[in-house]
């Protein structure tokens, strides 16, 4: 199973929570985007984000990846106090491909793809550099990028 994995943190050694993650599927990275500096999306009064992409073969269901991801969330120490709000570690899965055929679900547990990936700077432009040629509800990511506004891709700095 090809999956893209979404990264993100704001709060403490925020280096060190994004390398759980990378630690964590060190043997099943296939491709890894830069560490980007990213304004907060949706609650703006909150510290910038350090974000990253990574893309993995991974073994396994859908739900076990989402899984690893939450017990990576939940070393981190992560506690949800709001929506959107500051967080130790996010993990979020953006698109699985199985066997070359894209896995779609509207389960809330587990959407897929992610329902805001197509949107947000902080995943595409690190998806761009990680997989220049993935596709997202049929549309080149550098074309999702061509569509942001300009402002915020200006947000999304490589570090
Ligand atoms: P957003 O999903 O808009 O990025 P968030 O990451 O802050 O917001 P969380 O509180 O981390 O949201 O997650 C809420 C729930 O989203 C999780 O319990 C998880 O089951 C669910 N979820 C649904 N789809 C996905 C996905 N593609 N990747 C990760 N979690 C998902
Ligand atoms: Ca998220
Ligand atoms: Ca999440």
């Amino acid at each position: 199973m090809h999956a893209v994995l979404s990264i993100g943190s704001n709060m403490d050694d925020r280096y060190a929570l994004l390398n759980t993650v990378i630690e964590e599927f060190k043997d099943e990275i296939v491709a890894q985007s830069s560490i980007y500096s990213t304004p907060p999306w949706g609650i703006e009064d909150q510290d910038e984000f350090l974000n990253a992409v990574l893309v993995v073969e991974v073994e396994g269901t859908p739900l076990e990846l989402l899984r690893r991801g939450q017990k990576l969330e939940e070393a981190a120490e992560r506690v949800r106090v709001r929506k959107w709000g500051p967080r130790t570690l996010d993990v979020d899965i953006v698109q699985i491909i199985d066997n070359g055929e894209e896995i779609l679900s509207e389960d809330p547990e587990l959407t897929l793809p992610h329902p805001w990936a197509w949107q947000r700077a902080f995943v595409l432009i690190p998806w761009l550099e990680a997989e220049p040629d993935a596709v997202l509800h049929g549309t080149t990511i550098a074309e999702h990028v061509d569509n942001l506004d300009p402002t915020d891709i200006e947000g999304v700095t490589k570090i």
